[in-house]
């Protein structure tokens, strides 16, 4: 380990800015920071996934603003013994919550490179900039979508999602949405399936046509959208006054990862000259992977919605919204005042600039995280890891589908698994209860995180692979931990109510 200088790290007093006094002492702190973080990925398999935090780690964060300088050391010090152990675990290889991605060791290096230079991707002429414009190139080309489509990075696939609906509101309305907003006599309806992303509401709600102008139209049994039904709706609103505006189709829903069929939803649109958006979270870089056929259509889209910190395994956050028109895009947003006017030379000259195409001014280097990973890899990585976490998926699903006491509740959709353990005698009320300590029991163990959700009105185990570094025999311990903690939930149930899970009950008071 690089030793440290402790007295030589004060921070300086301001005078004479930011700066440490001693750029060596600065660097062996630096050096021990990158020694540590190595250290923590490369041991990360032998630690806890998560764990709960002590009541004085939790209580530490409520001290009051420091007014005077503790130093760098210190400062890192406190970071490394308080937040390092007490992170979320996305970086473990057995975490399979909600769904996101394990980050990588390039992308991480990239976020320093990043830091330190510190551009704002707003716009200007400066290679940041082309980093950027390339990698929404790329990611275009991953995707199976034409290059020729502009795009931004966002903070996420919410954002992505948002922008694709903002552009397709302002091409339907044209310049009197930007100068007196939405008209007053014309209501609006997007479509999407029962299992589309809450975001969509969110957006609905932002922009101006309120949650009820989701139209959440019901999925097929494998959940995937009912592209009849969309059109049964679409019909009944056309008959009512209200103007249809887009659909949105999920290539991975985000409970059980259904991709929905995107030629069917493209021709829809098209017969009923609608904005077709693919919300493509986690399954939007399918093409690169095996399973490039389930997303077919995808580059008839009129905006598409990705993620690159999920299955595409970038540091968090990072997503990207592509518009196949580049104007309807600028149009959406585009303000240019006199103190941001683009030059012919010099630094404010630069072909694209970015805040033209989004809410943001100042904008992040988080184009470079992307950048590196894409070359130091190569794209098909990313390919092989999506096929990898896919068969995974599926191996789970086999030895769920043999495990007499554990149940799937849908078919797997890219690699998400959704089961549930079971128990002669126990209601769906019980199950729900039980399923739902359980996935707590194995959390609090830091064995594996995953997390529940509701399916058809029943509590699901979800695991949501995500993670190229879970392994296979990764899986097989979570499965023996769900089905030992699965038996003592139900012999609690059985032996002592009074100690029994809350939420819904036991079985003896149900059955
Ligand atoms: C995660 C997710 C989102 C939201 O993306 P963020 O990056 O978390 O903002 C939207 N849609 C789907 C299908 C998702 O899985």
């Amino acid at each position: 380990m690089t030793p440290v200088d402790e007295r030589a790290l004060p921070a300086p007093d301001g005078s004479t800015g930011l700066d440490p006094d001693d750029w060596d002492s600065f660097r062996s702190l630096a050096h021990r920071v990158v020694d540590d973080l190595v250290d923590h990925l490369a041991t990360r398999r032998d630690q806890p996934v998560w764990r709960p935090m002590p009541d004085d780690v939790r209580a530490s964060f409520d001290s009051p603003l420091p007014r005077a300088a503790a130093g760098a050391a210190e400062a890192y010090a406190a970071v490394s013994e308080r937040v390092v152990p007490y992170s979320m675990g996305n970086d473990h290889p057995r975490f399979w919550g909600w769904y996101m991605g394990a980050g990588n060791p390039v992308g991480n290096l990239a976020d320093l490179v990043a830091s330190v230079l510190n551009p704002n991707l707003g716009g200007a002429d400066h290679a940041p900039v082309l980093v950027e414009q390339q990698v929404v190139r790329w990611c275009a080309e991953a995707a199976g979508y034409p290059t020729s489509a502009s795009g931004l990075l966002v903070g996420g696939a919410s954002e992505a999602n948002m922008v694709g609906l903002a552009v397709a509101r302002s091409a339907r309305i044209g310049p009197s949405l930007r100068q007196v907003g939405l008209p007053r006599d014309r209501r609006f309806a997007v479509y999407a399936s029962s299992e589309v992303h809450s975001c969509h509401r969110k957006s609905c709600e932002l922009l101006g046509f309120g949650a009820s102008a989701l139209r959440t139209v019901p999925v097929r049994a494998d959940f995937t959208l009912d592209v009849d039904a969309v059109a049964a709706a679409i019909a009944a609103d056309r008959a009512a006054g209200i103007e249809p505006l887009a659909v949105v189709a999920s290539a991975g829903t985000v409970n059980t990862g259904a991709v929905d069929d995107l030629e069917a939803v493209a021709d829809l649109c098209e017969r009923e000259h609608l904005w077709f958006h693919v919300d493509g979270a986690i399954g939007g870089f399918l093409a690169l992977s095996g399973s490039g056929d389930a997303v077919r259509g995808i580059e008839r889209a009129d905006s598409v919605a990705l993620d690159l910190h999920k299955w595409m395994q970038a540091p968090i956050d990072v997503g990207l919204v592509l518009v196949r028109h580049e104007p309807d895009h600028r149009q959406a947003f585009s303000v240019v005042p006199d103190y941001l006017a683009h030059a012919q030379r010099g630094i404010a000259a630069g072909e694209v600039w970015f805040s033209e195409y989004g809410l943001a001014l100042s904008r992040g280097f988080r184009a470079l995280r992307v950048w590196m990973a894409f070359t130091a890899y190569g794209a098909d990585a990313f390919g092989a890891v999506m096929d990898r976490t896919t068969a995974q998926a599926h191996r789970l699903a086999g030895l769920v589908d043999d495990h007499p006491e554990v149940e799937r509740l849908a078919p797997v959709g890219c690699d998400i698994v959704c089961l549930r353990y079971t128990a002669p005698g126990l209601d769906d009320a019980a199950l729900d209860a039980v399923n739902h300590e359980v996935v707590i029991r194995v959390q609090e163990s830091g064995v594996a995180i995953v997390t529940d959700t509701v399916l058809r009105g029943v509590v699901a185990v979800r695991v949501a692979i995500g993670n190229h570094r879970t392994r296979d025999d990764d899986l097989d311990l979570f499965l023996a931990e769900l089905v030992r903690h699965g038996r003592d939930v139900v012999a609690g149930l059985t032996t002592s109510p009074a100690s029994a899970p809350s939420a819904g009950g036991t079985a003896t008071d149900r059955s």
